[in-house]
């Protein structure tokens, strides 16, 4: 079940349902950003949202904390060209959305807008979100912060049309995995049937997130899962790799194709956890884990200062590499 609580000095019958649509009937300044280095449900979210609220009357910037640039396979979302940089956002806004932002750390520069607008709304699926802003939709079952905005259209009464429908799919696909992972429910495909039914396109959805990459993939690909190491004695069995933005430029990709490849490890069926190593341009390694069911990733990340769901979770290692998986094997052992 959903958590909607408020948090203290909020009157406690607020929802984040009466807050968005008093906003619209007031043409209030609705500020919505989703979490850094956005992914399909923080964007999807954010757009969905953005618009219906748009069209419910109230005044809208959508937003993400710099680096303010969308990877190609998330750029074609309706509405993204519509985003805004956070210089360009007001610095107390009537409304502050924050949307799949795990902590208040992930929301980047734009944190402080949870105590600078009138009043800020939080939704959220993550297990490992500690509960901030003044309103909160925080439910770890929910598959997806999308499936939380269609709630939420639903209550506002908005008609599902293909233009949100898509920003809503393509979150819903994401953080199942394609409706694979064991976050999907029944309500799930009942979600998806409807946002099919609108029209969209999902197999040209599917194939922008999912199935096109630059030729320069494959040897990057090669290069990284050729130097993977199993460790079956670490935990349930650990399997790690690593590369770096520098290394994806070297094949002629952004930093952000580094995220697929977590997806390629942790089909190793000799380790519950996976993990990959992504050195960033400052020095510091941006750790993916991915866990087979046998290993709470959300509990590993949050130990050394990062968060996430039980099976999907991740951190950020100041320490050199070698150190880096040092304290991951003690955090598993
Ligand atoms: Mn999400």
């Amino acid at each position: 079940m959903a958590r909607h609580s408020s948090g203290s000095g909020a009157p406690s019958a607020r929802t984040a349902a009466s807050v968005l649509a008093q906003a619209a009937d007031a043409r209030a300044i609705v500020v919505l950003s989703g979490h850094v280095q956005p992914d399909a449900d923080a964007l999807g979210s954010t757009l969905a949202l953005a618009e219906a609220l748009r069209r419910q009357g109230a005044r809208v910037l959508a937003t993400f904390p710099d680096p303010f640039t969308l990877p190609p396979s998330l750029g074609w979302l309706p509405g993204s060209e519509g985003l805004v940089p956070s210089s360009a956002v007001p610095s107390s806004p009537d409304v502050f959305v924050s949307l799949d932002a795990a902590s208040t750390g992930r929301l980047g520069e734009l944190a402080g807008l949870l105590d600078a607008a009138g009043t800020s709304v939080v939704l959220d699926h993550h297990a490992s979100n500690p509960g901030f802003g003044d309103v909160r939709l925080i439910d770890p079952e929910a598959p997806a912060t999308v499936a939380l905005v269609a709630g939420l259209l639903d209550e506002l009464g908005v008609t599902l049309d293909v233009e949100l429908a898509t920003c809503l799919y393509a979150g819903l696909a994401a953080d199942t995995g394609s409706f694979r992972f064991g976050n999907t429910t029944p309500e799930t495909h009942e979600l998806a049937a409807r946002l099919l039914a609108t029209g969209i396109d999902h197999a040209a959805i599917s194939r922008r997130l999912f199935d096109s990459a630059p030729f320069g993939w494959l040897g990057l690909l090669s290069v990284v899962a050729g130097r993977a190491a199993l460790e079956p004695d670490v935990g349930a069995g650990l399997v790690w790799t690593w590369s770096s933005s520098a290394e994806a430029a070297e094949h002629g990709l952004r930093g952000e194709q580094l995220e697929a490849l977590v997806d390629v490890v942790r089909a190793t069926e000799e380790a519950d956890v996976a993990c990959v190593l992504k050195g960033q341009d400052d020095g510091s390694w941006s750790v993916s884990l991915r866990s087979r069911g046998a290993t709470d990733v959300a509990r590993v990340a949050i130990a050394l200062g990062g968060g996430g769901h039980t099976l999907a979770a991740g951190y950020t290692s100041t320490l050199d590499r070698e150190a880096t998986v040092a304290q991951l094997r003690t955090e598993l052992a």
